[in-house]
């Protein structure tokens, strides 16, 4: 390509909005332009990268037995609350919903496993034709509450979406490997530094679940890490510091606590330690046929992770109550909920089950009780249960470290679904026995346009982005020093020829102006070598070769072909 030729633009600055370099990187480098929050266009250099991300993943997916479909973006809302999902997506508003003119309803797909059930249901039929394994590389369409951060949270994004039907709960299993592995290939083709990390299925089930996680500094997502395991804190599983409660049990006494709205608070007036103290919140569980409330009871120095609280009660969402939720069902205010006379379920965290005299709320504005014990004071919860979040120095059941946090970007997804779905929307077939079964289902995602922006926020430097070779729009420009030499002019020229044939994918920078600001352009759309031709091909008839991280040689234009190779360029 000829650079005078290119649709391309560089810009000095990245709009205020870009606040992470990726973001300010690529729209510098004129590879984004925004057309409304959340929506991009991607230019021939984005389109090029977004492509050669692609084709890894279509190779590598082919190899590994999957095939490629196209399934349409708009979605009848008839098979979406077939499955339960309508109410699900809608209810936290991430469903682009519309009407057609005949007034049947439709959304904009988020993900397609209604849709590729529909198609594997009506025709597959015997357990003969298992396993299959389809995927499509397409646009997805999910209403973010932040859309942000440039192509990593998008309203509308590409996305690989791939499906696999099995006759048994080891089929399902056998394909999920066969995903992970291929997945595995796939970001170390890409030249990422990355960690498979256990994961929350989140809206789509419960069962196992992985996450690819691109370690960043600015990634969205909180990786515990404990030796080789990882986990997302979503999901992480872990064992609070112990706290030596006494074994004496001492007597029950109410105190005033005016104002101790936070536990901070309340510890500082009566000097009792966080640990010491019961937490309760007052959650609102919403259901697709119902809203009900509970209280969780935590160890006053930790969090509840929600997400475990709505999987653990089937919920389809959590929100904590308001204030005139609280007043109505307690009497009482934020701050002040506990245990004690309290008319609702009542749950705690595991790390509740040791506590002896412990101080809590009894539902009486600036009022608690101390040296409360179970049974004695109050009945156990119903249950003692798993809702802990998890922090760093947390104990880790999967290794004898302690849990420390790293930030990642959650570029893959893969995830056992049995026959959640299937059994939903009734997709059957035939087993050995001539019995019918609902199949056994994966799913697996790759976000391609988050992916681009984690290569780069990975491959950076000042200048501006690194490509790995792999994903390069172009992988080697090249340049004349001086445009109105003609012998160097016509070299690039030739040099440019050379590696066209070759299938380098070269692009020569035929514009009329200065070299430093070629060269700059260069090195912020992050092209991998640049091929120079001035005063060494003057004076010895050599060209000059800089890599993008700064190796230099000196090479005749005909040993360029064997460069190329040798590098497998
Ligand atoms: P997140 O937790 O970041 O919102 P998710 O878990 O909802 O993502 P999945 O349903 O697992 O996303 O989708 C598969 C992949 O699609 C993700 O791993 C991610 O790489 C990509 N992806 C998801 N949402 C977006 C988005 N809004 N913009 C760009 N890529 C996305
Ligand atoms: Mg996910």
């Amino acid at each position: 390509m000829r650079l005078s030729k290119l649709f391309f633009h560089t810009f000095k600055e990245a709009p205020a909005e870009a606040d992470i370099i990726s973001h300010q990187l690529l729209e510098r480098g004129g590879y984004l332009r925004k057309v409304g929050k959340g929506l991009f266009i991607y230019t021939p250099l984005m389109w090029r990268v977004l492509k050669k991300i692609s084709a890894i993943v279509r190779e590598e997916l082919d190899r590994a037995g999957c095939q490629e479909i196209s399934m349409p973006l708009l979605h009848p809302a008839e098979i979406w609350r077939e499955s339960g999902r309508w109410e699900a997506f809608t209810s936290e508003e991430l469903l682009y919903t519309l009407k057609d003119r005949e007034d049947h309803e439709y959304c904009l797909g988020p993900t397609h496993e209604e849709v590729v059930v529909n198609l594997i249901s009506n025709w597959i039929t015997s357990y003969k034709n298992l396993p299959l394994n389809l995927y499509q590389i397409g646009n997805k369409f999910r209403d973010e509450i932040r859309p942000r951060f440039g192509l990593m949270r998008a309203k509308e994004f590409l996305m690989k979406d791939g499906y696999s039907f099995s006759s048994s709960s080891e089929g399902m299993e056998e394909q999920y490997e066969v995903m992970r592995q291929a997945y595995n290939l796939i970001f170390k083709r890409l030249g990422l530094d990355f960690a498979i990390v256990e994961a929350h299925g989140g809206k789509i089930g419960k069962g196992k679940s992985e996450e690819f996680q691109v370690k960043a500094e600015i990634g969205e997502d909180v990786v515990m890490v404990a030796g080789d395991y990882a986990s997302n804190v979503e999901a992480a599983v872990a064992i609070a510091p112990d706290y030596p409660f006494e074994s004496t049990l001492k007597e029950r006494k109410r105190i005033d606590t005016p104002n101790t709205t936070s536990i901070e608070a309340l510890s500082a007036f009566t000097k009792i330690p966080p640990q010491q103290i019961l937490k309760t919140m007052l959650y609102k569980l919403v259901f697709t046929d119902r809203e009900e409330f509970v209280a969780i009871g935590i160890r006053g120095d930790r969090q509840v992770n929600e997400l475990k609280v709505t999987t653990h009660f089937g919920a389809m969402e959590i929100v904590a109550a308001n204030e005139d939720e609280i007043k109505k069902l307690t009497g009482s205010q934020a701050g002040f909920i506990g245990p004690i006379d309290l008319k609702l379920p009542f749950y705690a965290d595991q790390t509740c089950q040791p506590m002896t005299n412990f101080t809590c709320a009894v539902n009486v504005v600036d009022i608690h009780d101390t040296n409360v014990n179970w049974e004695r004071d109050i009945p156990r919860p119903a249950e003692f249960y798993d809702f802990l979040l998890a922090e760093e120095g947390d104990r880790c059941p999967h290794s004898p470290d302690t849990y420390h946090i790293q930030r990642g970007i959650e570029v893959g997804h893969i995830f056992n679904l049995g026959t959640l779905y299937t059994k939903k929307l009734n997709a059957l077939f035939q087993d050995e026995k001539g019995q019918m079964q609902p199949f056994w289902m994966g799913t697996y995602g790759i976000g391609i346009g988050r992916t681009a922006a984690a290569c780069v926020e990975q491959h950076h430097d000042e200048k501006g982005i690194i490509w790995p070779l792999a994903i390069a729009p172009f992988k080697v420009f090249i340049t004349a020093v001086s445009t109105k030499n003609p012998d160097q002019v016509k070299a690039a020229e030739g040099i440019y020829e050379q590696l066209q044939k070759l299938g380098v994918e070269p692009l020569l920078d035929d514009r009329n102006e200065r070299l430093g600001l070629k060269l700059k352009d260069s090195d912020l759309i992050g092209i991998p070598y640049k091929i120079i031709v001035g005063r060494a091909f003057d004076q010895e008839g050599k060209v000059e070769i800089e890599s993008r991280t700064g190796e230099k040689t000196l090479l005749t234009p005909e040993s360029l072909s064997s460069w190329a190779k040798e590098l497998k360029i």
